[in-house]
């Protein structure tokens, strides 16, 4: 019996191997190695915190491209939402542990397959995978633990790299006042009332640890800090607006992109509505858009577009936007604009030295510090065992940015000289150097079933996109 097994159990993992089992005609062993966040949760969804919510309407977040209403009617079979008019459900951003509900039940149903006919045996480990041995057609898959799985194919579906690490002047990995991952527990460390959090980073991560903070009612300040300064902007309800995005969109170039993107905010801007419906117009192109980009054009979008990019495109519900206003004029958070140049441990607090836009240096401290500048951007700084053991042995080749690996149409990836691989395949974030956009549901769903068809030898499933083009709207 074929053995598929898939490195990573957040939501790419469970789901290539819920679609596994569910798609596959003939008897299949599907193991899942999954370490560090909750099986089937993964990052997003492993938080047990009721005020963190999802950043997609309900009636996008369907974890299935094939049943668009799948999240909608599995959220009606529980009591709490079982009255809930339909147009508030659709439109409802659920607690995030709710979602992690969703996927665990649904893994659970494969893993513990109530119709005895069912040919897929699926089983997980919790372990790290630290190294993959090609023999031939097979593989092994060798696991922290010292133990190993031998597998015919393997996904990648490790997720977001770990935040990457400032210049300190003592380390700080010990540190109980400075927390690397904010994944973590940090609220074990928090310091008393009247006492200071610094957070470094002005995102959606940063917005979890606020919403949190003014949960538990935690007396004290808060500082973020960041180069631009931007905070995620708040969903709205959107007006029907043209496509105008051209077939040929591909030969604008960067420059020429952005020119038309600006044509388009300012017709917005004289129609009294947000210009943000502009940006997401260009969703349904995004990925072929950055695909014919040079490099030099990515590396300019990244320097310059990016951050606005991501405050306009990965928007909050408003509920969360007004907290953070609410925090903003009560003084209870400041934001701070400043490029980090270092961290230096003091007896007290931490100090943060920042560099302001002028080229003057400001100094913040905090008695707590937690790192939410996000993934770490270098694919091959991550210094994680398994992704240097690929580089090292050429399985997996890194894209031109360096921000993840390299894989063709089918998601096979490229090895050290360009050639796609029959035995390991790669989906999520992962793919971001390539795709750019491949970071929420509604396009990991879409993977996550493509890599399955293509493990199990399918003809891909036509997927009715409905209202699932409207993306975050
Ligand atoms: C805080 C947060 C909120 C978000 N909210 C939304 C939202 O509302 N809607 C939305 O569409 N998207 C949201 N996203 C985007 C989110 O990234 C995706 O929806 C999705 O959860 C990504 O899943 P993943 O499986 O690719 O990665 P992850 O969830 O990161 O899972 C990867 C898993 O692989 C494990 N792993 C990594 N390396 C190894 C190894 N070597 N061995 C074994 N296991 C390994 C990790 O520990 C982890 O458990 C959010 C992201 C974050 C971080």
């Amino acid at each position: 019996m074929k053995t598929v097994a898939i490195i990573g159990g957040g939501f790419s993992g469970t789901m290539t191997a819920v679609n596994l089992a569910r798609l596959s005609d003939r008897p299949l062993h599907v193991v899942i190695i999954n370490t560090k966040r909750p099986l089937g949760r993964g990052t997003a969804y492993g938080t047990n915190r009721v005020e963190h919510l999802l950043n997609v309407a309900a009636r996008n977040m369907s974890a299935l491209p094939d049943v668009p209403s799948h999240f909608m009617d599995w959220l009606r079979s529980r009591h709490e939402y079982s009255s809930t008019p339909e147009v508030e459900l659709r439109e409802m951003f659920a607690p995030r542990r709710v979602y992690g509900d969703y996927l665990r039940g649904l893994l659970a149903s494969y893993l513990n397959p109530i119709d005895a006919r069912c040919q897929v045996k699926l089983e997980a480990f919790d372990a790290e995978a630290v190294d993959v041995v090609v023999n031939g057609d097979e593989a092994e898959i060798l696991l922290a633990n010292g133990e190993s799985v031998e597998a015919n194919q393997i996904v990648l579906a490790t997720g977001n790299q770990p935040p990457g690490t400032f210049k300190s002047s003592a380390p700080l990995r010990y540190d109980p006042r400075y927390r690397s991952d904010p994944w973590d527990d940090w609220l074990s460390r928090l310091p008393p009332p009247g006492g200071k959090v610094l957070l470094l980073g002005t995102g959606l991560t940063m917005v979890d640890i606020v919403l949190t903070l003014a949960d538990i009612g935690w007396d004290g300040e808060i500082i973020a800090v960041s180069r631009n300064g931007m905070l995620p902007q708040s969903h709205f309800r959107g007006i029907a607006y043209e496509d105008y995005v051209p077939d040929d969109a591909e030969s604008l170039g960067l420059g020429g992109l952005r020119r038309l993107v600006q044509t388009h905010c300012d017709r917005l801007q004289q129609m009294s509505q947000n210009t943000a419906i502009a940006v997401d117009k260009l969703r349904p192109h995004t990925q072929r858009l950055w695909q014919s980009f040079s490099t030099d054009e990515k590396r300019e979008f990244l320097q310059k577009d990016a951050a606005l990019w991501n405050v306009t495109r990965h928007r909050i519900a408003a509920a969360i936007h007004n907290k953070i206003t609410d925090a903003l004029d009560t003084g209870k958070l400041r934001v701070i604009r400043g490029t980090i140049e270092g961290l230096i441990p003091g007896e007290q607090r931490i100090e943060v030295v920042l560099r302001d836009s002028d080229g003057g240096e400001i100094v913040e401290s905090g008695d707590l510090i937690i790192n939410c500048t996000g993934p770490q951007a270098h694919f091959s700084q991550t210094g994680l065992p398994l992704f240097d053991n690929l580089l090292s042995k050429g399985l997996v080749s890194t894209d031109d940015l360096d921000m993840g690996i390299e894989v063709d149409d089918d998601f096979a990836t490229l090895n050290e000289d360009g050639e796609a691989s029959t035995l390991l395949y790669a989906i999520g974030p992962l793919l971001k150097g390539s795709l750019w956009e491949t970071t929420a549901v509604p396009e990991l769903r879409g993977q996550a079933m493509r890599v399955a068809e293509t493990l199990l030898q399918r003809e891909p499933t036509p997927v009715d996109q409905g209202d699932l083009i409207e993306y975050y709207i």
